[in-house]
Formats: structure tokens, C-alpha cells, sequence
């Protein structure tokens, strides 16, 4: 689970990591009004989505050309005059208005989000303040390690992607003891990895705790610091950050949970995951209903390698019942980029007739308005099979999984791709 800027903040605040003052709003006229709580001065206007790149993204009407925008946000073309960004500066009230008004309403397109580009529904009015330096911290799960591990590097503001491929040597990585959390030696050596020195160096370490600490007792799977900023006095402040949650872990931090912006999420993906299915959207014309991830990453693979390409794969795990079959077509049909349908299940735990008796009446209920394939193995197969082949409706039925991803693959259209 992702949440925004300001709410990632909000978390590092109360967990004693320094982060500058600020204040979210949904319309433009309350920028004036935050602008002057805030001290006024040098004041930093930020699209709240979850997406990072915003400082060079633009935020871009129904008008602009989708591929035309994200070529400027990742440099290859230059910036048009006037086209805003996702992280903008002002020095008065009218100015922080204007900028407000030039997201809020708006889709900002980032190297990160792709052409398709993500809403701005909420702006974060913040301090500005001088920077002396810019550094980067980041915490993630290493696989190989089995821990956390903290990466610091000098080297922030940027895009730490280009860092990490071009000059790995210059991150500093910091493998965490989950029981421990970040011990003061190893707050001190990533200090003086990051250059800190004196008053600043023991701020620093203490942000580092705390920042662990809070990516320890959250369950996070992913945060991000960048930029960490060192001011000309010589404090340390997150002017950025990162967080995302581990979601098997969410049950336990119910406050967490509520910080989800349903807004930021697939409207399908949440659908699924009420009637505790899971549902994945991708790009093609081929819904794939399946039990089991693995057999939804083979079905994938098999349809891929026959010419087609899936629109999406919902995963109806184990046991699924009548409803949930029923709900999961509902939302494989309701995709207009639908050609055809793959249905493949292996009966394990769920029985092919049970399968069989539910696909059924999925079709009469439903509009199948597109051609749909079945491929059923395991328990109760032949039960199944003769279920399906006996009903009169139009189901392609398939034996074995080549036999299904070429009969689909064609049905679909062979394998021409809406994108
Ligand atoms: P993104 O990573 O999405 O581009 P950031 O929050 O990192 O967004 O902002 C981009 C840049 O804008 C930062 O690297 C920093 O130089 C500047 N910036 C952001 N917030 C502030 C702030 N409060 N004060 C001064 N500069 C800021
Ligand atoms: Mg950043």
C-alpha cells in the first residue's frame, strides 16, 4: 500500500524525523490562506500523487497529448513555456494560487507514471527552505540479505535510478537487525558516509534512528527519503518522502489502512480485493480468469508466446465460490479492451464440476459478448468437461494449456493487440 507525501511526512513527523511545516489543500483559493499560515516567504506548491519525478513532471489538460508530455518530463523534449510542474516555488500568495490552480483539477505526467499520468486531487503547501546539500536515504527489503537495508548516498535530489546503474560505488548500504533496528554505530558510519559533520552529524544520526524505527514498527516494504537536505545552519530535514506498506501486514496497523487513497488505486484491483479475489490490469485484449499465481504466470507466458497479449489476470485462489466466480467475470467483462476470455483452473481444492456449474451460470447472468475458452484439469474433470459440453452454450472448450492459449490467442483475434 502506497500513501502520499503529505501523509508519509505526517507518520516522520510523529516518529520525531524533521520534516518541514505544511498544509493540504483540494482547491487553488486555499492557497492564499495556507500560503500566510505558513510564514509566507519561500513557500513549495506539490502535486500530492504516488508517484515520484513530479519536480520535472508537468501537469498537463484533457488537451495535451499524453505521449507528448511524458517525453518532456523525462527530458527528451524540451519544456514548453508555461507548462507547469509538480513541485513549484513561489514567493507570494497570488503565486501559490496560480500554482495551485495549475495542478489541482490537472493529470501530472512523470517519467515514473507513464503517458497515462495520475489526477491531482490534493496539493501540499510547504516551507521552502534553503538547501545547502541534498542527499538521498532509502529502506528496502534486500532478498538476498533477508533484512532491511539503508542506502545513503551524497548524491540526491536526482534521479537516484541513474545513480544507482551508473555509480554504484557511491551508495552507502546499511544491512538493519529487524529485532535492534539501526544501532548507534552504524548511525554514525552512514553519517559519515553522507559527510555530516559536528552538531549536524548527531541530528543526523538521530533522524536515521528514528526513520528506521518507523520503518520497522510500520511493517514498510519501501520508503524513500529524496532529498534529504542539510541547510546552511547545519540542520537535517526530509524534503521528500516515500512509503509503502507491506499489505499482509495491514491488518495489524488499522491507522495505516485509512490512509489509503482509493482515488491513486485501480478501481477494478480494489473491486477484487473486497470479494477477496485478486485482480491484475495489464495492457492486452485477453482476460484470464485462473487458480494460483503460478498458473496465472504460466497462462500468461503461454498466451505471450502464441501472439497474444493479456488485458489482465484475476486469481480466484483455492476455494473460490459461485459468487466469487460470478464477480470476478463481472469485472473481467467489464474492461472495454476485452476480446476474449481464458478461463484455466486447475481443481485441486476446487472441484471442475463446482467450476463448471459456476461458469455456467456466470454466462447466463452476464452479457458474454465475447468468445470464451475453458480449460479445466484435475478433480472431478470429466464431471466438469461433460457439464460444460452439454449445456449448449458457446464455450471453446481446450485440453491441456497449449490447446487453450492458441484457441483463445485466435478467438481474440490473432493476437492483434488493442493498446
Ligand atoms: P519529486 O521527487 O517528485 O520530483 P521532490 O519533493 O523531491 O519531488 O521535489 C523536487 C525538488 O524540489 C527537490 O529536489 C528540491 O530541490 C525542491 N524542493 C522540494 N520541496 C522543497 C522545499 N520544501 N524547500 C525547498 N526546495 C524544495
Ligand atoms: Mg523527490
Amino acid at each position: 500500500m502506497k500513501v502520499h507525501e503529505y501523509q508519509a511526512k505526517e507518520l516522520l513527523k510523529a516518529a520525531g524525523v524533521a520534516v518541514p511545516n505544511g498544509l493540504v489543500i483540494t482547491s487553488p483559493d486555499e492557497a492564499a490562506a495556507a500560503y500566510e499560515s505558513l510564514g509566507g516567504g519561500l513557500i513549495v506548491v506539490k502535486a500530492q500523487v504516488h508517484a515520484g519525478g513530479r519536480g520535472k513532471g508537468v501537469a498537463v489538460g484533457p488537451e495535451v497529448d499524453r505521449h507528448e508530455a511524458l517525453e518532456i518530463a523525462s527530458g527528451r523534449k524540451p519544456r514548453p513555456e508555461g507548462m507547469a510542474k509538480g513541485v513549484q516555488l513561489v514567493r507570494s500568495a497570488e503565486e501559490a494560487v496560480a500554482a495551485a490552480a495549475g495542478m489541482l483539477g490537472k493529470t501530472l505526467v512523470t517519467y515514473q507514471t507513464g503517458p497515462e499520468g495520475q489526477a491531482i486531487s490534493k496539493v501540499l503547501v510547504t516551507v521552502g527552505h534553503d538547501i545547502a546539500r541534498e542527499l538521498y536515504l532509502g529502506l528496502a527489503i534486500d532478498r538476498d540479505l533477508q533484512c532491511p537495508v539503508l542506502m545513503a548516498t551524497t548524491e540526491g535530489g536526482v534521479e537516484i535510478e541513474k545513480v544507482a546503474h551508473e555509480t554504484p560505488d557511491k551508495i552507502h548500504r546499511e544491512p538493519i537487525d529487524v529485532g535492534l533496528g539501526m544501532a548507534d554505530f552504524q548511525a554514525r558510519k552512514v553519517c559519515q558516509a553522507l559527510e555530516l559533520t559536528g552538531e549536524t552529524a548527531k541530528k543526523g544520526q538521530a533522524f536515521l534512528k528514528a526513520f528506521v524505527r518507523l520503518f520497522l514498527d510500520t511493517d514498510a516494504s519501501l520508503a524513500e527519503i529524496n532529498p534529504l537536505i542539510v541547510t546552511e545552519a547545519g540542520d537535517v530535514l526530509a524534503l521528500d518522502c516515500k512509503f509503502n506498506f507491506d499489505d499482509n501486514a495491514m491488518y495489524r496497523h488499522p491507522r495505516l489502512a485509512s490512509l489509503l487513497d482509493v482515488a491513486e488505486e485501480d478501481p477494478n484491483e480494489l473491486r477484487a480485493g473486497k470479494s477477496g479475489l485478486s485482480y491484475v490490469s495489464l495492457d492486452g485484449n485477453i482476460a484470464c480468469l485462473v487458480n494460483g499465481a503460478g498458473l496465472a504466470m504460466s497462462t500468461m507466458d503461454l498466451i505471450k508466446y502464441h501472439g497474444g497479449e493479456p488485458a489482465n489476470f484475476l486469481d480466484v485462489g483455492g476455494g473460490a465460490s459461485k459468487d466469487q466466480v460470478l464477480e470476478g467475470f463481472r469485472i473481467l467483462l467489464g474492461s472495454p479492451n476485452v476480446k476474449a476470455v481464458l478461463v484455466n483452473i486447475f481443481g485441486g481444492i476446487m472441484k471442475c464440476d463446482v467450476i463448471a456449474s459456476a461458469l455456467l451460470a456466470a454466462y447466463d447472468e452476464l452479457d458474454f459478448n465475447v468468445p470464451l475458452v475453458v480449460r479445466l484439469e484435475g478433480t472431478n474433470v470429466e464431471a466438469g468437461k461433460k457439464l460444460l459440453e452439454e449445456s449448449g452454450r458457446k464455450i471453446i472448450t481446450a485440453s491441456g494449456l497449449t490447446d487453450a492459449a492458441q484457441k483463445v490467442v485466435a478467438a481474440a483475434g490473432h493476437g492483434s493487440v488493442a493498446k
